[in-house]
């Protein structure tokens, strides 16, 4: 079953369920230039992610299904993405705000085309303290051996990189198009040899599917000065056909590398890290930097919205407010309206302030045990492809 929607097909299961009004700010709440920034739960603005593209030349179970994302399935027109300026312009807004780091994703980020372009423009915005921008990138490595010095050229300073296992026939079983592993390795020497480090790898754990890879993959970026980072496999979306019973609890892979390494908890190392922080240790128990670290992003077990500074921009402007959102607020108007530069501004701030999402601290209360993909329309949620992860 399909809508049409204006030039685009989308299988009705996806189709985004339309904007949000953007609202006026509350009464004597205007915000004023230089003011800090905070939403209903006092959470500043700090992090900034942009999906560049909706498209990706994998097809992630967990995230792209092939079922749903096949030869039938319409992408976004050109006609309907951010420019590059479109982008700066609303990066300088958010950062006017207080945004200190953007992270470039997708779909597969490394697919837009000239991306280099958009993070020289990026690289040029300064924060309000006056420092470069932490800007970083999430990509599958698929492209990222032919990029990497281009990347780093242009002023990317790190990128994260997922990889779910180093056997080839589990990882080509996750990202279902038959890439191999040894591409990805491949690209994470590449990030590493052009300087755009420190590296982070994703692992998205789905039990029944890539468990066995735990220990491998810890085992391999162990003292490689790679932090590896075990993700619990989140019911975003609603294509992925989640199911609770596939999701390996952090407690549990901690527990299963403990059978084998040591290691003691970190402290985190800003406010508002999505990943619990753990360190490798030598005999005497300390942490040893050469080591390296592990984290685990436990968004199904273990909320972590209280600190939870981010901000997500959709490949075609819209705003929206948690990865478990169902709606979005279309800053597109106001990004091509050059009337007055500041009304942007003043919109995400009165978004901004009126936030009060905490979608893992509710399921964390009142676990989901059903399947995803029979939502209902109030709480069918946006696919983690279209918003960037
Ligand atoms: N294509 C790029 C990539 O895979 O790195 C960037 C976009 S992807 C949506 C961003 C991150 O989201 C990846 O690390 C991916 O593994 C993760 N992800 C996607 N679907 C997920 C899910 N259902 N649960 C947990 N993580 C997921
Ligand atoms: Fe593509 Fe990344 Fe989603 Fe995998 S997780 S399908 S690589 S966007
Ligand atoms: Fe942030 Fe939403 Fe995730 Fe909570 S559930 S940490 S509010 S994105």
């Amino acid at each position: 079953m399909v809508h049409i929607v204006s030039e685009r097909v989308i299988p009705i299961m996806i189709q985004p369920l339309g904007n949000l009004p953007v609202p006026a700010p509350l009464p004597g709440q205007t915000w004023q230039p230089g003011q800090a920034l905070s939403d209903q739960r006092k959470r500043p603005l700090r992090d900034l992610r942009i999906s560049v593209t909706d498209r990706c030349n994998f097809r992630c179970s967990y995230c792209m299904p092939k079922e749903i994302f096949n030869n039938d399935y319409v992408y976004l027109p050109h006609s309907a993405l951010l420019s590059f300026e479109e982008i700066t312009r609303t990066a300088q807004s958010f950062i006017e705000l207080g945004v200190e780091k953007i992270r470039l994703t997708g779909g597969e980020p490394l697919l837009r085309k000239n991306l280099e372009i958009l993070i020289e423009q990026l690289a040029a915005l300064k924060t309000l303290d006056g420092n470069a921008l932490d800007i970083t990138l999430t990509t599958n490595g698929s492209l990222l051996a032919r990029k990497a010095q281009t990347l780093k050229d242009a002023g990317l300073k790190r990128v994260t990189v997922s990889l779910d296992g180093l056997d080839d026939a589990v990882f080509k079983s996750m990202n279902d198009v038959d890439f191999p592993v040894s591409d990805v390795l491949e690209g994470i020497e590449a990030a590493k040899a052009a300087g755009l480090g420190p590296i982070k790898v994703n692992m998205v754990v789905k039990r029944g599917a890539n468990e066995q890879e735990i220990l491998p993959m810890a085992r391999y970026f162990k003292g490689k000065g790679i932090a590896l980072r075990f993700i619990e496999y989140m019911d975003v979306g609603a294509t992925n056909g989640w199911r609770m019973n596939e999701v390996m609890p952090s407690s549990e892979i901690l527990k299963l590398l403990l059978t084998e390494m040591s290691l003691a908890p970190l402290e985190p190392s800003q406010t508002g890290e999505t990943a619990e922080r753990w360190g490798y240790v030598n005999e005497h128990g300390k942490h040893e930097a050469s080591l390296g670290e592990i984290g685990f992003i436990s968004s199904v077990t273990k909320a972590f919205c209280s600190d939870c500074n981010r901000a997500r921009l959709t490949t075609e402007g819209q705003l929206y407010l948690c990865l478990f959102a169902t709606q979005g607020y279309d800053l597109k108007p106001l990004v091509r309206s050059t009337q007055d530069p500041q009304a942007l501004t003043q919109a995400i701030a009165a978004i901004w302030s009126q936030r009060n999402d905490n979608y893992s601290e509710l399921r964390v209360s009142e676990p989901m045990s059903g399947n995803n993909s029979t939502l209902s329309d109030s709480k069918r949620r946006v696919e983690m492809s279209y918003i960037g992860g």
